[in-house]
């Protein structure tokens, strides 16, 4: 994916005012043409990273470590949104970390995945900033009025 692709994808935030991570993972799985499916592994709680995007044959699987904060949950997808939406997963081969700690899953064909906080490299950088700037867009979507959120308070 190009850097215009990813702009476009900012601009849409900016356009929808995005006022929380999961209408970025909505609009992140329209913009690839494909799903992106958001799971709370429980086994991540034990391991080092907080959260990892395997992409798979018809989905980009998100798996976070459970959490309270809303805060940290939204980084932690945002970051891994960032692998997908720079379609890292075709560039870099981080998998093994992946079969590693899901042997139990045979049943994803994990093609290609990138573990968060294990690896420090470009990708990982990149992914941070992407991070960094849809927490921000999500922040400065909050304190707008919005008819939805007039309705449900
Ligand atoms: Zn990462």
């Amino acid at each position: 994916m190009t850097d215009a692709s990813v702009e476009s994808f900012w601009a849409r935030g900016v356009a929808e005012g995005w006022s929380d991570i999961d209408e970025a993972v909505a609009a992140a799985a329209d913009h690839v043409g494909k799903p992106v499916v958001v799971r709370e592994e429980a086994f991540l709680s034990t391991e080092p990273v907080c959260g990892f995007v395997a992409t798979l044959e018809h989905q980009h699987l998100v798996m976070i470590s459970p959490t309270t904060s809303e805060t940290f949950r939204s980084f932690v997808i945002g970051h891994e949104l960032g692998h997908v939406l720079h379609r890292h997963h075709e560039h870099a081969a981080q998998s093994a970390y992946v079969r590693d700690v899901i042997p139990d899953v045979p049943e994803y064909k994990v093609e290609r995945a990138l573990a968060r906080g294990l690896f420090s490299n470009d990708y990982e950088h990149e992914a941070e900033l992407f991070a960094d700037r849809l927490a921000a867009l999500i922040r400065s979507n909050r304190g707008r009025p919005s008819a939805f959120r007039g309705v449900f308070g």
